[in-house]
């Protein structure tokens, strides 16, 4: 049967370190904790690495987390090599947070990308030095100078970032909160995570899982680094750190 983690970051995407105890470990050797900082892959956001210490102060690498059964379901996939935890066993837990706020800050820079390219979204990833946004795109005009220029606007802006939970029912009424072409939010569960940027999410809010900085001007300085077109209106913008390199 499916464990439920209690997901800690959803309240607070910012706890770096927790105390945890082991509840499972699935045939594979991955283990499952009552509550995690952890996030685990999903939403186009890869999971968390770090490591979780035993009470003697030794370390197990953690190379890489996901959703198990459900998706409430937390794996935290050990490196080779590692000694084998005992269920009821107390740990303490660390993120690779230096690599985890570098995720925070992309990923909230592709939320800003869908304001400034309001257009039907067919993928997405996130990684700590480049992203992708694939959208449905009709015309062909955009310049990487200019929509860089506009995401640059709403970073300067320094807008709040925060969520909000709302019913199924009220995202059916708002079917226009929906970006996604082909992904459709969860339903069912009765709660749905609204990411909203801007007071009163005057800017934007979409139902997402991941993890955000929580303000626009945390994510510092960011430029378009490519559009590629990926058939007849497909085109796929690539989001990198750091100014725009000279031509
Ligand atoms: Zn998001």
């Amino acid at each position: 049967m499916a464990h439920k983690t209690q997901a800690l970051f959803r309240d607070d995407a910012y706890l770096s370190t927790a105390d945890a105890t082991v509840v499972d470990r699935n045939d594979r050797g991955g283990i499952i904790l009552d509550r995690t900082i952890f996030y685990a892959t999903s939403g186009g956001q890869p999971g968390d690495t770090g490591y979780l210490e035993r009470a003697g102060g030794s370390r197990i690498a953690i190379a890489a987390t996901i959703t198990g059964e459900t998706k409430d379901e937390i794996i935290h996939v050990p490196a080779p090599e590692h000694a084998a935890l005992a269920v009821g066993e107390k740990v303490k837990l660390a993120i690779d947070w230096e690599r985890r706020h570098l995720l925070m800050r992309m990923h909230a820079a592709c939320h800003l990308l869908t304001v400034v390219c309001p257009f039907p979204i067919t993928g997405a990833a996130v990684s700590e030095d480049d992203s992708r946004v694939d959208f449905d795109i009709p015309d062909a005009s955009f310049t990487r100078e200019e929509v860089t220029a506009d995401l640059m606007d709403l970073v300067r802006a320094d807008h709040p970032i925060f969520t909000r939970l709302i019913s199924d029912e009220e995202l059916a009424a708002n079917p226009g909160l929906v970006k996604s072409k082909n992904v459709r939010p969860p339903a069912g569960t009765g709660k749905i995570c609204l990411v909203c940027i801007g007071e009163n999410a005057s800017v934007d809010s979409q139902p997402c899982g991941g993890t955000h900085v929580k303000s626009t001007g945390e994510i510092g300085e960011i430029h378009v680094g490519k559009i590629e077109k990926k058939g007849r209106e497909n085109r796929r913008f690539r989001i990198r750190f750091g100014p725009m390199p000279a031509a």
